[in-house]
């Protein structure tokens, strides 16, 4: 047993529909999942939605949003930069104060730009500046595949070897979890050849949460440059970006933060950045001056700050739809937030125990602090079958080969009656 500040320890729950219902009935932010539209199956009823982690559900207010955008730009044209309800000119500077509040940083180290993979690069293009004898790029061994081909790419750009230049945080033989002692050791051996430390802030696959502050602090102590990628971190758990100190981090709004297949990704960089202006990177008029953007003629005037990364003119109405998502997560706090979070998860492993050691076992940490919502269950001698039949159940949720389950009950739209269906369901089909 272990213990968490707000007491969600595993004996405080109960068994039975009964207790799931009484704790929806006394959840503080229960009318919120009103405000989703909920999939559902053929015959009507909704579907128990375990994959926030992967595709956020749908605000219902998300339409009227996009629908603003639309009307004005068909009763305005090109005059809607200025005139709209919400001018697109400065439309990102909507999206920022609330963003920096979901990450934990100040709204001059936040920018909403781009997609994932493309705001990694354009920051590995300002904090991947390797020298003849620091060059390498540390990841964890078991990063999101896209994270991996970026890096290899910059390694290569680079024209360093993308084996040679690669170096991987492992988990020892046996286990699922990353260790800091192992990056501790990793950073004493090779610590002055590491130019960029690139994690995962929360490993997608484990659901593992890496103490930000704790890797930043190291890799800075021996001279690297150190970043994470944030997708499976914000709108989940605290990052607290700005007092990581790490330099820069990059997510996406699709997962969590529910702004729709593909919308655009945010990204951070760290205020002492804010006005360097030597610091390389790839520039457009977006980059510019806001002042003088539009003279077309003058000498480059770098923006200070996160904006100081943007290229282009943005997609309004992606834009319209994180806005959409974040005036929500403004109005019910992230604090408030993870707390029904840690609830709900400590839950949902409290049910799982129950079905027995033998039966599955969680890689996700047990301790809340090391973890967001998701579950990650490895399920003895499972394989693809399982996971279909629970979709055949009404079950949503995301399978990992060789057998792993991740499920992933957000505090925004899933309640703890999703949890005991999700739960009973699998016992039954364990059972069969
Ligand atoms: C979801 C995810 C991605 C996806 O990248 P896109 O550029 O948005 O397609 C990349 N990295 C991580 C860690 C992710 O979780």
């Amino acid at each position: 047993m272990f213990e968490t500040e707000n007491k969600n320890t595993l004996s405080t729950y109960k068994l039975g529909l009964e207790y799931a219902l009484e704790q929806d009935r006394n959840d503080e932010l229960k009318s919120y999942r009103n405000q989703f539209h909920i999939p559902k199956d053929a015959g009507g009823n909704e579907l128990i939605y375990m994959t926030g982690n992967s595709l956020g559900l749908q605000p219902k207010a998300t339409k009227s949003y996009i629908n603003q955008e639309l009307e004005d730009w068909a009763n305005l044209g090109v005059e809607g930069h200025l005139e709209a309800k919400n001018p697109w000119l400065p439309y990102h500077e909507f999206l920022t104060e609330s963003m920096a509040k979901v990450v934990g940083a100040k709204p001059i180290e936040v920018i909403v730009m781009n997609t994932l993979t493309a705001n990694l690069h354009f920051m590995m293009v300002s904090f991947y500046q390797p020298t003849k004898t620091r060059y390498k790029i540390l990841i964890e061994s078991d990063a999101f595949p896209s994270d991996k081909y970026a890096v290899e790419s910059q390694l290569r750009h680079h024209g360093i070897d993308d084996k040679e230049g690669l170096i991987l945080w492992k988990p020892r033989k046996g286990e699922e979890l990353l260790n800091y002692e192992d990056l501790e050791a990793i950073l004493e051996t090779h610590g002055d050849e590491i130019a960029l430390i690139m994690i995962g802030g929360v490993n997608y696959y484990t659901g593992q949460f890496f103490d930000l502050k704790r890797i930043t602090k190291l890799g800075h102590q021996y001279g690297c440059k150190v970043g994470f990628d944030c997708a499976h971190g914000a709108g989940n758990v605290a990052l607290n970006l700005h007092d990581s100190g790490a330099d820069f981090a990059v997510w996406c709004t699709y997962k969590y933060l529910n702004s729709g297949p593909g919308s655009l990704a945010g990204c951070f960089v760290h205020e002492r950045h804010a006005y360097n202006k030597n610091l390389n990177r790839f520039t457009g008029w977006w980059s510019h001056n806001k002042q003088t953007r539009f003279n077309m003629r003058d000498e480059f005037d770098q923006l200070p700050g996160a904006e100081g990364w943007q290229l282009s003119n943005p997609p309004i109405l992606s834009m319209a739809a994180i806005k959409a998502s974040l005036d929500m997560f403004n109005e019910v706090g992230i604090e408030k937030l993870i707390e029904k979070s840690k609830k709900l998860t400590v839950y949902f492993e409290f049910l799982l125990n129950q079905l027995g050691e033998n039966v599955i076992s969680i890689i996700t940490p047990k301790n809340p602090k090391e973890r967001g919502c998701q579950l990650s269950i490895q399920v003895k001698n499972a394989n693809k079958t399982l996971h279909n039949k629970l979709t055949e159940a009404g079950v949503i949720s995301d399978w990992r080969e060789p057998d792993v389950i991740r499920c992933a009950p957000t505090p925004l739209y899933n309640s703890f009656e999703d949890v005991y269906g999700l739960v009973e369901k699998l016992k039954a089909i364990l059972n069969e």
